[in-house]
């Protein structure tokens, strides 16, 4: 049956609990039966569209089945940012093909699926309600429970998806186009806030910055690509809060310091911001960029020694940038900090690290699926009231 017609031919709903399916995969350890379950995970708070499957058992790391991707990056580069209207239209049309696709290559069938997570917050309310209509649609027509999973806990989580999963507990830097924070980490779920931006996020900077030199959306890896050419030396740019004494960032100010100096050359070069000459673009793209980082590294070595710990996660789509990989690899390797990051595709928004939270959250017995086909979104959701 195709994800489609199960929808349409949803039943009436049944309030049972999660059971125990008859999968191939179900084995036996030490003697005793391991009770293995799948969940299908969907993200669509923003503009990508991700599905997953995930399975997993009381004991071992969750591995991910299959997963697949729609980025809405071209339809929004015309308008230069995300239309969520136009956001949420895209949702519905690439949901279930991409659900489709993931049950293909996994070899599973819609009746292999034990739970559907969905992206309940924090995003688009648009966006987000397409998610978790299509999950509790198709929970309902399977009769099976759903779980609302937290974006930025997916973010979180998402380096166990990796070959080199972290182990409890770390220090997370959590660098999004939406947030940038400090967690400390010590189990699923039980995440404390070190500190955080108070105005514009690490991708918002590049972002904003971005635009500001005509370079497109989204701005993060035009403007590290381009400033792969240029010498970070040239321009002189704030470091904000660098030595604030807390764990707290700031970048709003960064992206006027880029527009002033940028206004300067441009009115020297006697043309407009944009259309500077390349190398002096180059160069302001680095200087752009090796401040974020510089910040970035500072405050997350501050972070590691404000709670003692030896380990270090980074996740968000910032997460995917060269310069920060290199220099918080030659920081922690010179404390003796393992830090891990998610695979490189799995940095953005993706259903895997959906599907892999939701995963993690019932084999820690931190929450159950829910058979209250309910899909109340939750658009502005901080990660520390999380469980509460
Ligand atoms: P959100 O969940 O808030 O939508 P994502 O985790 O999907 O954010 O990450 C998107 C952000 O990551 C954007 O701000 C984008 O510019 C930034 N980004 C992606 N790749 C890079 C890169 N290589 N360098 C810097 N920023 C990047
Ligand atoms: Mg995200």
């Amino acid at each position: 049956m195709s994800v489609g017609k199960a929808i349409e031919q949803a039943p009436c709903l049944q309030s049972r609990g999660p059971e125990c399916i008859h999968h191939p995969d179900r084995h036996l350890n030490s003697g005793a039966m391991v009770k293995t379950r799948i969940v299908l995970g969907i993200e669509s708070s923003c503009d990508e569209t991700g599905v997953a499957l995930v399975r997993f058992d009381d004991l071992s790391m969750p591995v991910l089945l299959a997963h697949a991707l729609h980025s809405q990056i071209d339809m929004h580069q015309a308008y230069g940012g995300v239309v969520p209207e136009l956001a949420s239209r895209d949702h519905i049309r690439r949901v279930l093909p991409l659900t489709q696709q993931v049950m293909e290559h996994s070899g599973c069938t819609l009746a292999d699926i034990d739970v559907v997570a969905f992206t309940r917050g924090p995003g688009l309310a648009g966006a987000l309600l397409v998610g978790a209509g299509v999950a509790c649609a198709m929970a309902a027509s399977l009769g099976k429970p759903v779980l609302g999973v937290h974006h930025l806990e997916g973010h979180l989580l998402s380096p166990f998806l990796s070959a080199d999963p972290p182990q409890f507990p770390f220090v997370a830097l959590l660098v999004s186009g939406g947030h940038t924070q400090l967690m400390r980490v010590d189990a699923v779920g039980q995440y404390q806030l070190l500190g955080e931006t108070i105005d514009d996020a690490a991708g918002e900077a590049f972002d904003k910055s971005a635009k500001l030199l005509g370079l497109g959306y989204p701005g993060g890896p035009a403007l590290s690509a381009l400033a792969q050419r240029g010498n970070p030396t040239a321009f002189k740019l704030p470091r904000p809060l660098l030595h604030s004494g807390n764990l707290d960032f700031s970048f709003a100010g960064l992206k006027t310091a880029v527009l002033v100096q940028g206004k300067n050359c441009a009115q020297a070069s006697g043309c407009n911001i944009e259309r500077l000459p390349a190398d002096v673009k180059a160069d302001l793209a680095a200087a752009t960029q090796a401040a974020i980082v510089d910040v970035l590294v500072k405050k997350s070595m501050a972070a590691l020694q404000a709670t003692d710990l030896k380990r270090l996660v980074v996740a968000g789509g910032v997460g995917a940038n060269r310069l920060l990989r290199d220099q918080l690899d030659a920081a922690c390797l010179h404390r003796g900090v393992r830090v891990h990051y998610p695979e490189l595709n799995l940095c953005t928004d993706n259903g895997a690290m959906i599907a892999m939270a939701a995963a993690l959250r019932l084999q820690s017995g931190r929450q159950q699926p829910s058979l209250r086909y309910a899909f109340d979104v939750r658009p502005r959701w901080p990660l520390e009231s999380l469980d509460t």
